[in-house]
């Protein structure tokens, strides 16, 4: 930390180290960048939450070097069933437990304190990165010159600093001050219900289906999944009058999670814990003041029905953090930050949307809601395009951008994931693209070509023929196809050729990732010497 007037400086301060102030420090420490994370708690938040993870976010897990320790605490899942009151199946949306198109299954359930544990570990890898527990933040105030000046308070011994920093990531969660001192506010998008979630542990088989049961029942909705081994999720729609704490008590709760427990004894399932949530579908109405940014639930509130809430925030970082290291470095103009909000906010707010359609087909009541999933929720696999919305795990593709060149077309691939296929070698395309641009040709390139690449720090990638990369870029009507270091392809066109003048100079930003990479890994070699 640099010391300015006796006031410390900081490139990047991230208030919150839930799961998206975590990812956003470690992708900007991949970059160099360093960053304080200040939580006003020292560890990781122990209540329930997220459950599910689709395989466009485990590439973000493989991304911060956790892919090993993720695959070690998460269990696929067969996809999601829609039932009736009395357990019949209505609907069954199949998902793939082999790996697919991102290179890992397309859901997969674990235990969000596992989680944030793993990428709180993995940020002790990082020298660039300072996490401060304990520690409140009060206050965030633009100075003369754009910079922030941050105040936070220490929760053990009550002083109080004051330190300055050049951007502000507020990572701060659904009351999120961060939010409230830039004038944002969260726009109300009419969804509210209040629910329970019970968390059981048992060595006992259930012997149900393993997927999400998601029970469509208008005097209580429900959802079930296997999250572990040994561990089991239920979620129960409160009605009005009912508080989830009447539930604590086994005997209570019991007749809620019998049609799924059968015959084990009570003496087998043990309670973990019982909570409350009122679900709310919330966006903030903006997500950036000068340098100031909302990331994660601090700027959207998605209801779990559809699991994607936290990857929501994983997505905003992956989004934003490579851009703000190019501008740090100078590789980017600073209009670059302005495609964050640009392209996040319809993607979460198209994400809000399909949680809401599932919440309501499991929860509207009167004729209308008996219709619908009577006769509409059956026949909803025989729709193409809903039943692949539901089946296929891929999210919508992001808006045009200052660093998305939208052609115009139902299959362009701007502003889509490029896919993560396994190559010859046994690695998959993320490891051989690492941490900058890329260029994927399906045509080769002349060596003057190639050497302007290699100029920009960009990699090329040939995509040989009859491989799943050429069927991409056929299927998209393209030849050729700049993917960013997010993965997202920000431009396509029949001819390489016509790519390479907009292939961003990374270079600056890709010699500090590797300066970075070489300290931290003679810092292990000296670890272990
Ligand atoms: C019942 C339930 C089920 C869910 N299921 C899923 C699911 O299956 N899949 C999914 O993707 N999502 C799911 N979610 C959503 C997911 O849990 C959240 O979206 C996710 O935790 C948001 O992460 P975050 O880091 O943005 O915020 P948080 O996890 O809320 O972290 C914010 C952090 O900021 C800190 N903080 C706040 N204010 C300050 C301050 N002033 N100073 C210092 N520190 C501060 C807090 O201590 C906290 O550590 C579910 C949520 C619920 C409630």
């Amino acid at each position: 930390m640099k010391q300015d007037n006796n006031v410390h400086r900081v490139p990047v301060v991230i208030v919150g180290a839930g799961p998206t102030g975590a990812t956003a420090a470690t992708l900007l420490a991949q970059y160099g960048v360093s960053s304080l994370v200040l939580d006003r708690w020292d560890g990781v938040y122990p209540q329930p939450r997220a459950v599910h993870m689709d395989d466009e976010i485990c590439r973000v897990m493989a991304r911060l070097g956790v892919a090993e320790q993720f695959g070690a605490i998460s269990r696929p899942a067969h996809g999601l069933q829609l039932r009736d009151h009395d357990h019949r199946v209505l609907a069954e949306f199949r998902r793939d437990i082999a790996p697919g198109t991102n290179g890992y299954p397309q859901a997969n359930m674990f235990d969000q304190p596992e989680l944030e544990g793993v990428l709180r570990q993995n940020l002790s890898h990082h020298s660039g990165i300072e996490l401060r527990g304990n520690t409140e933040v009060t206050g965030v105030e633009p100075l003369r010159d754009g910079r922030l000046q941050v105040t936070y308070r220490d929760r053990l011994d009550a002083t109080t600093t004051t330190l300055q920093a050049d951007y502000v990531l507020g990572c701060d969660g659904a009351n999120s001050l961060v939010r409230s001192t830039i004038g944002s506010t969260m726009v109300d998008l009419h969804f509210q219900q209040r629910w329970m979630v019970v968390d059981v542990a048992t060595d006992a088989d259930l012997g149900q289906w393993e997927g999400v049961h998601q029970v469509c029942d208008p005097a209580r909705a429900a959802t079930y999944m296997r999250i572990g081994d040994s561990r089991y999720r239920w979620e129960f729609q409160l009605l009005d009058g009912e508080t989830a704490e009447r539930f604590s008590d086994f005997a209570t709760l019991k007749p809620l999670i019998a049609p799924w427990t059968g015959t084990v004894p009570d003496d087998a399932l043990k309670l973990i814990r019982v909570a409350e949530y009122t679900f709310r579908a919330q966006i903030a109405d903006r997500w950036r003041r000068g340098n100031v940014f909302l990331l994660g639930d601090a700027a959207h509130l998605t209801p779990p029905f559809i699991g994607q809430g936290m990857g929501a925030g994983l997505r905003d970082a992956h989004n934003l953090t490579w851009k703000l290291a190019g501008v740090l470095s100078g590789d980017l103009p600073p209009i670059a930050l302005d495609s964050y909000e640009v392209e996040r906010q319809p993607h979460a707010r198209a994400m809000i949307r399909l949680a809401l359609a599932i919440g309501r087909f499991m929860t509207a009541g009167g004729e209308a809601g008996n219709l619908l999933r009577r006769v509409v929720v059956p026949r909803i696999g025989l729709i193409p395009g809903v039943r692949r919305r539901i089946v296929d795990s891929s999210t919508p593709a992001l808006h045009r951008s200052f660093l998305i060149r939208r052609r115009r077309g139902p299959r362009s691939l701007t502003g889509t994931l490029c896919p993560n296929p396994a190559l010859p070698d046994g690695r998959r395309l993320d490891d051989v693209l690492d941490t900058g641009f890329a260029l994927i040709t399906s045509e080769p390139l002349t060596l003057a070509q190639q050497h302007l690449l290699e100029q920009r720090c960009a990699t090329l990638h040939f995509a040989a023929p009859d491989t799943e990369l050429a069927s991409w870029l056929r299927r998209g009507h393209t030849v050729a196809a700049i993917v960013r270091p997010d993965r997202t392809v920000m431009a396509t066109a029949r001819r390489p050729v016509d790519l390479l003048a907009e292939v961003p100079d990374f270079r600056r930003t890709e010699a500090a990732a590797r300066r970075r990479t070489t300290t931290s890994s003679d810092a292990v070699t000296k670890d272990q010497q």
